[in-house]
């Protein structure tokens, strides 16, 4: 016995255990898409597991092989779930374009990535026809739907023979290609491999992480072509949740009207959907019946604490998760622990405001240039990751300095760490405001100005200023039918921090402007508002 080697079977982590078990003992559940004229399509992950195996055979039979890439550039719907699948499972890597991007941009990622074909929804060919006239090249168009001059999805599925091999996988292949959406800088590609993929998924559905079971009935209105909807189309798929698409349909009116009819128990998406869904569920009091205890998972910014406050007056749990594309996406998830359930209330909504603490596998650090900052809560420093569905680098090996030598992930994210290991942002490292030698964090007074009973929403950049280098200045929209001056929204933001954070100017809009991923799109505030302190 001494010195034996492990006994137990070295089965890879790949696509198809997850496929097949869905297949296999998940075949009934369904899966449901709204489709773009508002009509309701079902199926089951029986019907959707066998189409992708059939795409995957089409894929190998045209001439795909292991290693090469091919993008969709599709709404959220089953047959985007079908390519999440069929595609690896032929060997190749499943690109998902984003198509909120400028087409110029779509056209650079997808030369960029190497994708070879390319599968798109009948509804976005006249944005696939301008990405092909900024230069995209693909050897070969499939569409979902009406298919104009191009080659259906249809007949694509059934164009190879059964016999039609599929490769053997190897858990390091590439599984599917995102791009960094740019916010800061030009967009670089990560590529997950099935093994990062299957591991963060696993470890996704535990309870203290994202909590999903086959209970669930899972609406991602987070988009498929952007981190992989987090992940959580192939979370669901191995418990086996019944998946709600939404197709393009993302208003609050509609989600809601697709949470009551479908049942479903947990959303998930950025913080501009829920305020949305927050303010339509005020305005029409009982309009929609939702499922009792309906959990919605929140990330891609950081939820407000009065968005937590206000949902769970409402009967609903916001469960706060931070990542980036880089980290595929989940790294921290904010889950009160239990020594402090009993905490008062104050406390536990402040926790739960957080980022919260890294999900098992996941390890983090700050750093500043004194080093790993302590644990004081005050302390700031760039968060670093590490683990085994982080990225190690990006395709191409562009910007290698995001990581340290010592084999951590720099996020570019500012933050501090708690007594309890809760890490809290403060900022970006590009969206810092430093003000007379002293750093300011946006994200804080954010957070407290969304605070205020009047304030929809509130971006704070810094503006340069002739004495302090940058003051601070707040972007607020106000809720329909609220009024409130600058001095008191000052006068509200006072009591919690120093006076030399407060905003000097606040700019009352109707809107902030945004990323492709529903983010403040601070570059642009800082563009507009340059001069406004000279
Ligand atoms: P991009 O970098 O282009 O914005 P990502 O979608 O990968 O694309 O965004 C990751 C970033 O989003 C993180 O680095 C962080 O700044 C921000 N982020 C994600 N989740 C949260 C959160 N819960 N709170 C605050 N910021 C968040």
């Amino acid at each position: 016995m001494a010195n034996e080697t492990a006994t137990m079977m070295d089965v890879p982590l790949t696509i198809d255990l997850v496929v097949d078990r869905a297949e296999r003992w998940m075949r009934g559940t369904e899966v449901v898409s709204r489709r773009p004229d508002k009509s309701i399509t079902r199926t089951t992950y029986g019907a959707v597991a066998a189409r992708a195996r059939k795409l995957a055979r089409a894929l190998v039979h045209a001439g795909i092989g292991r290693g090469d890439r091919v993008a969709t550039l599709m709404w959220n719907h089953s047959e985007h779930l079908e390519c999440y699948f069929g595609i690896p499972l032929a060997g190749a890597a499943t690109h998902t374009l984003n198509l909120r991007l400028h087409p110029d941009e779509i056209a650079y990622i997808a030369n960029d990535a190497g994708d070879r074909y390319v599968i798109v929804d009948d509804c976005l060919l006249p944005l696939f026809d301008k990405v092909v006239a900024a230069g995209a090249k693909f050897e070969r168009v499939i569409v979902v739907g009406a298919p104009g001059t191009h080659e259906p999805y249809e007949r694509f599925l059934e164009s190879a023979p059964a016999s039609t091999a599929l490769p053997k996988l190897a858990e390091t292949d590439a599984l599917a290609v995102c791009y960094t959406s740019g916010t800061t800088g030009k967009p670089k590609g990560v590529v997950y491999s099935h093994r990062s993929t299957i591991l963060h998924s696993i470890v996704e559905v535990i309870p203290d992480s994202l909590g999903l079971s086959r209970a669930d009935t899972l609406l991602p209105v987070v988009p498929m072509f952007h981190v992989n909807a987090w992940g959580l189309p192939y979370a669901c798929a191995l418990v086996g949740a019944k998946l709600v698409f939404p197709g393009p349909h993302l208003d609050a009116a509609n989600l809601l009207e697709l949470f009551q009819n479908e049942k479903v128990t947990v959303g998930a998406g950025v913080p501009t959907i829920w305020l949305g869904i927050r303010e339509a569920l005020d305005a029409n009091p009982g309009k929609w019946q939702l499922q009792p205890g309906l959990r919605m998972i929140v990330g891609g910014s950081a939820a407000p604490e009065q968005m937590i406050r206000d949902f769970d007056r409402l009967g609903m749990t916001l469960i706060h998760a931070w990542g980036m594309t880089e980290t595929s996406p989940v790294g921290t998830v904010s889950r009160v622990p239990p020594h402090l359930a009993g905490a008062d209330e104050d406390t536990r909504y402040r926790l739960r405001a957080k980022q919260g603490t890294p999900t098992p596998l996941v390890d983090l650090c700050i750093r500043n240039d004194a080093g790993d900052v302590p644990a004081d809560d005050k302390t700031t420093g760039e968060l670093m990751v590490r683990g085994p569905w982080i990225a190690a680098r990006y395709a191409g090996g562009h910007s290698p300095e995001r990581w340290t030598a010592d084999g951590w992930f720099r996020t570019g994210d500012v933050a501090r760490i708690d007594e309890h290991g809760f890490i809290q942002l403060t900022d970006r490292v590009a969206d810092q405001i430093k003000s007379g030698g002293e750093w300011i964090s946006s994200q804080e007074l954010e957070n407290s100005l969304m605070g205020h009973p009047a304030v929809k929403e509130a971006a704070v950049v810094g503006v340069p200023h002739a004495k302090w280098s940058e003051r601070p200045l707040a972007v607020v929209v106000l809720k329909p039918g609220a009024t409130v001056t600058a001095d008191e929204l000052r006068d509200h933001l006072a009591p919690k921090f120093a006076k030399f954070w407060l905003p000097d100017a606040v700019v009352f809009v109707e809107a902030i402007p945004r990323t492709s991923a529903g983010k403040f799109k601070k570059t642009e505030l800082r563009d507009t508002y340059r001069d406004h302190y000279s």
